[in-house]
């Protein structure tokens, strides 16, 4: 039986318990006190060799969460970063870039207002939908681009902030979800090449708006 909601008589609430989660997670311990390795572990892209890998201890939840980074405006690093730190900005969006070298293009793209996903308006959202694309577009527009990837966590800083990362083209270690882990163990790019990127994504940017 199913009542209006479609979920039946003896349905569970529509909610995840931390707790309950944990619990059945240390139920699934093997006989080393720990989860056995996921499958992903086992992908050619999985960016670290598995011998002796143990997956950590599957921690106690913590409710209430402790703050993010930069809760309020005035402690805000982005809000309080001036225009010129910025690769391209308008009355709504900035856009930045690390001003050091990293290992690959990675380009960010926050609300000028110090807001986070859950608060856009659609209005706001659709302008975000437009940036993510026009992004890309400059970071595949770069020769020896394959993909770009693009990423909203949100767990560290509060204010608004979408990461999109560019794969070479045929390094294909790099595919997938563990991209923003090869970002950090490559080197990083020649400085000049870095300049270089900084600015055709900014140009990039101010020829498509
Ligand atoms: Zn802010």
């Amino acid at each position: 039986m199913s009542d209006a909601s479609g979920r039946g008589n003896d349905s569970v609430p529509l909610m995840l318990d931390a707790f309950a989660i944990t619990a059945a997670a240390r139920r699934a311990y093997g006989s080393d006190g720990r989860l056995s390795l996921p499958h992903t572990a086992h992908w050619p892209i999985f960016p670290f060799e598995t011998d002796n890998l143990e997956v950590r201890h599957v921690e106690d939840p913590v409710v209430p969460e402790p703050p993010r980074r930069d809760e309020a405006v005035a402690d805000c690093s982005t809000c309080q970063s001036d225009d010129d730190r910025y690769v391209w900005n308008d009355e709504r969006w900035r856009v930045s870039m690390s001003e050091e070298p990293l290992s690959l293009p990675a380009v960010v793209l926050h609300s000028r207002a110090h807001l986070d996903f859950d608060q856009l308006t659609d209005q706001l959202g659709a302008e975000m939908g437009v940036l993510v694309v026009r992004i890309q577009r400059a970071l595949a527009a770069i020769e020896g681009v394959a993909r770009v990837h693009v990423y909203k966590w949100g767990d560290g800083g509060v204010h608004l902030h979408i990461l999109l990362v560019a794969r070479p083209l045929g390094m294909m270690q790099l595919r997938g979800m563990f991209l923003t882990t090869w970002l950090y163990a490559l080197p990083p790019l020649a400085p000049q090449l870095w300049t270089e990127i900084r600015a055709h994504v900014g140009g990039a940017l101010d020829a498509d708006s």
